[in-house]
């Protein structure tokens, strides 16, 4: 094992160290993970949905304790950081109802009665990146250990500290030791050993797409399930028959939320040539209103990035840039950049096509409905996007039009645990959250019994 700095993004303090996993301890943890699944996946499904509720009532005790500890650690605004403590004790709830209601089939078969058990896979992997540790961590780890699976969990070395309480935390409820582990390390050792290990016979991962790309092609080797969350550019469309003043006020924190790390962010904003100027004009008070500082400020929209090498790839972007216009930002020590509106100069424009993943938003004029769709598609994602118009019948030929796992109509939310969530083309494979979670760490066991 090795220390790790573990830094404040505000201030770039050191805020602690912790010890990283390396190949020799994440084997040994899979090994204890394996043996705890032995007599989980025998605890009877009531004592598990019980054992869940406890589960998410401590991460309820402990909520404003986890969101200071993100606000230090990940310099989410402090709003942001209590909705997402608050979103995994919803999940651990929503989940909790799940056990029960987890149940086989019988099928009318000639010569006898065939059954299925739906039977947990085993230990499960989950890699977690930095721009939302506490809800991408218990997307997965609530309907694996629901399911009956146990679960070993890799924090980004960046930010792992709410997931290490989190994992205190369960063993607080009462979760049986081992059934949830957590194991901060690097992605290249212990990533990379939930790929290899073929006691790991799930892996959930959410973060770029090249390094998805390498975890799926790791995982062919064993033929090992994946789900696989990755980026964005999602299109935030806007018609001239909407209600321009909503769709200017919204559009920014559509793209700036969590500076803009988020793979969610609308951060393609078309709108009709017709009002494009007028759009424009209505949106930079917005923009410049972002309220960029300290999240521990309950006034706070915007914190820092989360690292000074994620600032500069940021920045990046910019040097041939048409800048539109922008926010502020506070000066001195923290990976502080003020939120930017660029005017994209084509569709191929870097800007336009690629997950830029920080505040930054590009904005470029469309034509017509069909125009809008085309601009929307041209691009190798397909996670979320935004449809604002206020003809019902145009939300959904166009909702149904782009190639995009979740969009919302004259709004810009994408996330609710009871509803499904995940990416067409490469934004992803699976989907994660909703009432069919469990399937994803299911096995189907079919039993056929002869009845002679
Ligand atoms: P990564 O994809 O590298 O990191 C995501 C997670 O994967 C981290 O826990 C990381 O570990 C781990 N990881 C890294 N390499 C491997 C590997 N070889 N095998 C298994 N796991 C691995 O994202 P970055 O942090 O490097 O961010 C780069 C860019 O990726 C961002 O700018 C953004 O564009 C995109 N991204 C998208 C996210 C999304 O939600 N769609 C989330 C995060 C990033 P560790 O970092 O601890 O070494």
């Amino acid at each position: 094992m090795t220390a790790h700095d573990v830094l404040n993004p505000a201030t770039e303090e050191v805020l602690t160290h912790v010890e990283l996993f390396d190949v020799e301890a994440t084997d040994a943890a899979i090994a204890r993970s394996v043996r705890a699944g032995q007599s989980w996946r025998s605890v009877s499904a009531a004592d598990r949905a019980a054992l869940l509720r406890r589960f998410s009532d401590v991460v309820a005790d402990h909520q404003e304790e986890l969101a200071q500890l993100e606000v230090r650690n990940a310099g989410h605004p402090v709003g942001n950081a209590r909705w997402e403590a608050g979103n995994v004790r919803d999940v651990l709830q929503y989940y909790s109802g799940a056990p029960e209601r987890h149940t086989g089939r019988t099928i009318p078969v000639a010569g006898g009665t065939a059954m299925t058990f739906p039977e947990p896979i085993g230990v499960v992997g989950v890699i977690v990146p930095w721009n939302f540790p506490m809800p991408i961590a218990g997307w997965a780890f609530a309907p694996a250990l629901a399911a009956g699976n146990t679960v070993v969990l890799k924090p980004a070395e960046l930010t792992p500290l709410t997931a290490m309480r989190l994992g205190e935390l369960a063993l607080e409820a009462g979760l049986p030791t081992d059934v949830l582990q957590v194991l901060p390390g690097a992605g290249n050792v212990v990533g990379q050993r939930f790929v290899t290990h073929p006691d790991v016979r799930k892996v959930v991962f959410t973060g770029s797409t090249a390094v998805g790309r390498s975890v799926m092609s790791g995982c062919a080797e064993q033929i090992k399930p994946v789900t696989l969350e990755l980026g964005g550019k999602n299109a935030n469309v806007v018609f001239a028959d909407s209600d321009l003043d909503a769709a200017a006020a919204a559009a920014p924190m559509g793209a700036f939320d969590n500076s803009g790390q988020d793979c969610c962010a609308r951060s393609r904003i078309l709108v009709q040539d017709s009002v494009f100027d007028d759009f424009l004009a209505r949106m930079e008070p917005a923009v410049r209103a972002v309220a960029v500082g300290d999240p521990a400020s309950e006034d706070t929209d915007m914190g820092p990035l989360i690292s000074a090498q994620q600032r500069s790839r940021v920045e990046g972007y910019l040097q041939d840039a048409d800048i539109l216009m922008t926010g502020s930002r506070p000066d001195g020590p923290g990976f502080w950049m003020a939120p930017t509106v660029v005017r994209a100069r084509a569709a191929s424009d870097l800007v336009f096509t690629e997950e830029i993943f920080g505040p930054v938003t590009a904005v470029l004029p469309f034509r017509d409905e069909e125009d809008a769709i085309r601009l929307a598609n041209e691009t190798a994602y397909g996670l979320s996007g935004s449809i604002w118009t206020r003809d019902i019948g145009r939300a959904l030929r166009v909702a149904r039009g782009v190639e995009a796992g979740n969009l919302s109509v004259n709004s810009h939310s994408s996330v609710r645990y009871s509803t499904p969530f995940g990416g067409f083309k490469q934004s992803g494979i699976g989907r994660e959250l909703g009432p069919d979670a469990l399937d994803a760490f299911t096995e189907t066991k079919t039993v056929f019994i002869a009845d002679n």
